[in-house]
């Protein structure tokens, strides 16, 4: 699964790992992978994510029966971001923001009454 939480000294981040090699994959080579003969009946094709060109040749050379098709990582981001789900960047971050300063709030309050 290359989406994953990565544990940093701040906590928990959202990250992505290289299908091939498990490696952290950037936006500046990252890719995506699909295979362009999945049946029309099934609607869509599961994706791989690699870190770069040589991953995704070596992903490539381990089903050499099935055709991929590829996407830069960046650009299937934005286009899952912003067209198909229509997700507001802002908005979320508000929203997790207002929660989080809530929790933060409890917790002290908690503590106060202890
Ligand atoms: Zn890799």
């Amino acid at each position: 699964m290359p989406f994953v939480m990565e544990l940093q000294p701040g906590g928990f981040v959202p990250a992505v790992r290289c299908d091939h090699c498990g490696n952290s994959v950037s936006a500046e080579t990252g890719l995506i992978l699909w295979s362009i003969d999945s049946p029309r009946a099934i609607g869509s094709a599961p994706v791989f994510v690699v870190c770069d060109q040589d991953c995704a040749d070596a992903l490539a050379a381990r089903s050499p029966q099935s055709q991929l098709a590829a996407i830069a990582l960046d650009a299937y981001l934005v286009t899952l971001v912003e067209d198909s789900l229509a997700i507001d960047a802002d908005a979320v971050r508000e929203r997790e923001e207002l929660a989080w300063a809530i929790e933060r709030t409890r917790d002290e309050v908690d503590q106060a009454l202890d």
